[in-house]
């Protein structure tokens, strides 16, 4: 039976196309990420990780006109605004469609986030919560995980902002997956307890906003930390894209406040397969809107 899982890089970047354009990148826009289970050719459930500037963009770039009427369940990563900026216009487009007929307006989006991370999201999105009723939300704990239809989705909390976290995603079909969405560490989870549930993954997207160690700077994790620290290497990535084991994808990269500047994705894969070879086989960069299939 036609029964797979797509996980979908919507945008990949922190700098928008403003500073990118200066590299030649005309389109992009902040980190978000679309999973999809599809069944006998039916979407059965999109999730959608974060919803900063340049979502809406991506969604019509990347997706059929169709994802405006499949189920859609919403988890944010944490309050920055690069995170979920165009959540509210999202949610207004979702719900206030109108079906078959003029009544058929939809209930609201139910939006996945710690309590922390839900007071910027009311803030910043009051109308939804309130009289717009088109926002949702569902109160994550770390640790404890939620189960969305085939998926089981771990929040795991890091060291970047008050009620950050990362997601780890694990779901069976025909093999066991397990994905990470791990974009916004300012130090990497490094403690046995968060190794034990990060290792062994599919697919792990994870932040490298800049190439040096930058940290106390720019509160990001960068390209040298994720080899240096050893987090990579803890990890165990594997590239067999044939047994859908697809290592790790670099997102979030940004490069303007590199001393040495920004790269292109494929300045950037060609600097780090010559500095970190032993990793260059299991390390590439995220293109916009590029999938991964699991079945
Ligand atoms: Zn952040
Ligand atoms: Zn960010």
């Amino acid at each position: 039976m036609d029964d797979k899982v797509i996980y979908r890089q919507i945008n990949k970047d922190y700098a928008y196309w403003i500073e990118k354009r200066r590299i030649g990148q005309a389109k992009g826009g902040q980190v978000a990420g679309l999973l999809t289970h599809r069944q006998a050719g039916q979407i059965k459930q999109n999730i959608l990780f974060d919803a900063g500037l340049g979502t809406l963009e991506g969604l019509a770039d990347c997706c059929e006109d169709a994802f405006w009427d499949e189920p859609l369940i919403i988890f944010i990563t944490h309050g920055h605004i690069d995170h979920h900026a165009e959540l509210m216009i999202l949610s207004e487009i979702y719900c206030q469609r109108r079906g078959q007929h003029i009544h058929d307006i939809r209930r609201p989006l139910m939006v996945c986030c710690t309590a922390e991370t839900q007071q910027y999201l009311y803030h910043t999105h009051r109308y939804g919560y309130t009289d717009g009723e088109t926002l949702q939300p569902n109160l994550l704990m770390p640790e404890i995980p939620v189960q969305v239809g085939i998926f089981k989705i771990t929040p795991l909390a890091v060291d970047h902002f008050e009620g950050a976290v990362i997601y780890i995603i694990e779901f069976e079909l025909e093999k066991s997956h397990k994905i990470i969405i791990g974009w916004d560490t300012t130090t990497l989870p490094l403690a046995p307890q968060q190794l034990e549930r990060l290792r062994y993954p599919s697919l792990a997207v994870l932040e490298a906003t800049t190439w040096t160690s930058m940290m106390a700077d720019t509160g990001h994790s960068s390209v040298a930390d994720l080899v240096k620290t050893g987090f990579l290497e803890q990890l165990q990535l594997q590239f067999q894209p044939e047994q859908e084991q697809y290592g790790a994808y670099l997102v979030h990269y940004s490069g303007w406040e590199d001393p040495g500047g920004m790269l292109t994705d494929q300045q950037l894969k060609a600097k780090f397969d010559q500095t970190f070879p032993s990793f260059a086989p299991i390390v590439r960069v995220a293109e916009r809107g590029q999938c991964w299939y699991f079945t």
